[in-house]
């Protein structure tokens, strides 16, 4: 009779749980990845769907695709709601229970609004793809409704407010100049579409934040030449469905708030019964696994782990990847009966474009801490998210999609497809937190 294998449950196939699944494919283990969607978010990409450039389906996977050929993988979409450690089971929001022998979780971050009143209701958020399609068709029925009532431009309808100039906030802003400069005029010949405006509102004195100064400035700087009306120092105070309040009172017309001012661990994070940190972000052993839960890793995004001099690693995508495998490596020595080691997270830099032919990217120092900016950046941008980005067909389409609009200044997925409703069915009542 054959014994049965450890079973490794793994919640979230993002880029932490898809990493950690694939770094088990040579291991003596059932491996069980569960998701609520039954694919893969290229997260980094959302807002390019939010603006018309790619379609959904170029930046997602489905998981059970990617796993077709790992014969230790199983699927399941299903959502998670808590973890019962003496049982050893994750429970699921329907009912049932999954039991593991070691946990990896990799939910994610939700976004917070910091108690600012009215994001949760009248707010847009760009974290998964029904979010991005559902900004998007908000956005382009803006410039419909002023096409019947030019009025509707008075009230505020074609000024887009995007909070918080991170490198979300910057490359959405980028990306929508282009679009309502460049491709909109064409397709509402009756509408001056000059009127309409970008207003990126920052609280701190700088645009990507985590950026050198160089960077920084040039970003700060195409952002002003291309028309954004970058406000710097400029915090919301309110949000309204027809308006939002600056701090200071100024009171600003818009129909639409694109909130890229923060995120917080997923609340799953709460049920796992661990120390958290700041911005919920769970407190870890150096291997990654919980307090007095040797069998149980956070990677990602919900990771309290920090770096040299205290700092907590960035919620990036490099952070999940190489934690999702070294949570995977530690698991692989456990069933050795050896101990695991610290995880050291290595930085490769980071990158951000400012729409097109801009971009800024910078390397790690183990990498030459190069720096470019302009054209070579944002060459270097495409080449890099082409590389990660997961499928071949994604990589082959998002790769003809962007040289057809680089040519054409096309953005072929100016589709409206998400029906009215109410704001908090459309971006998914519950991603924002407060
Ligand atoms: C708009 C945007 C732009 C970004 N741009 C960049 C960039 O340019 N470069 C970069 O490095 N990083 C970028 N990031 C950050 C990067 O995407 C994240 O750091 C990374 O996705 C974190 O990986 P993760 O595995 O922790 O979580 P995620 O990739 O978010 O995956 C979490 C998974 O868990 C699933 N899940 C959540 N809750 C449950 C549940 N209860 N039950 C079951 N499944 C669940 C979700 O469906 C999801 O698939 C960006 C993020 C956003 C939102």
């Amino acid at each position: 009779m054959p014994t049965a294998r450890p079973r490794v449950v793994i919640v979230g196939a993002g880029f932490g749980g898809l990493n950690a699944a694939r770094a088990l494919r040579r291991a003596d283990v059932d491996v069980l990845v569960i998701d609520q969607h039954n694919f893969h978010t290229f997260q980094p990409l959302l807002y390019q769907v939010a603006t018309a450039g790619l379609d959904a389906g170029d930046i997602a996977h489905q998981v059970r695709g990617i796993f077709a050929r790992q014969r230790n993988v199983r699927f399941l979409m299903a959502r998670v709601g808590a973890v019962d450690w003496d049982a050893r089971e994750v429970e699921l929001e329907s009912g049932t229970r999954e039991p593991f022998d070691y946990l990896i979780v990799a939910a994610g971050a939700v976004y917070h609004d910091f108690g600012t009143p009215g994001v949760f209701e009248h707010g847009f958020v760009l974290k998964s793809l029904h979010e991005a399609v559902a900004l998007r068709s908000h956005m382009l029925r803006q410039f419909e409704r002023a096409a019947a009532d030019e009025g509707h431009i008075d009230r505020g309808g074609l000024t887009f407010v995007i909070v918080g100039a991170g490198p979300t906030g910057v490359e959405m802003a980028g990306a929508m100049v282009e679009l309502f400069d460049r491709v909109l005029p064409k397709d509402y010949p009756e509408l001056d579409v000059g009127r309409a405006k970008v207003v990126l509102l920052e609280m701190t004195d700088h645009v990507l934040a985590p950026y050198g100064e160089r960077s920084r400035a040039y970003a700060e700087r195409v952002l002003r030449r291309r028309g954004v009306d970058l406000r710097l120092g400029t915090a919301v105070q309110e949000v309204h469905a027809d308006h939002v309040v600056l701090a200071g009172g100024e009171r600003l017309g818009t129909a639409t708030l694109i909130w890229a001012a923060g995120v917080r661990a997923h609340p799953i994070a709460e049920a796992l019964g661990a120390p958290l940190g700041r911005a919920s972000r769970v407190d870890l052993m150096p291997d990654l696994s919980l307090p007095d839960r040797p069998h149980a890793f956070v990677v990602g995004d919900m990771a309290g782990t920090t770096g040299s001099g205290g700092t907590l690693h960035p919620q990036v995508a490099q952070v999940a990847i190489q934690q999702g495998k070294h949570a995977a490596a530690t698991i692989i020595r456990r069933l050795r009966g050896e101990d695991g080691r610290p995880f050291a997270y290595a930085d490769r830099g980071q990158m951000a474009i400012i729409g097109r032919s801009a971009g800024v990217a910078e390397l790690s120092r183990r990498l030459g801490g190069f720096r470019f900016t302009g054209f070579l950046g944002w060459l270097s941008w495409l080449f890099i998210h082409l590389i990660y980005l997961p499928g071949h067909q994604n990589r082959v389409n998002a790769f003809t999609n962007w040289t057809f609009n680089f040519l054409t200044y096309e953005r072929h997925a100016r589709l409206i497809l998400d029906e009215e409703t109410p704001r908090d069915e459309q971006v998914g009542r519950g991603t924002i937190v407060g």
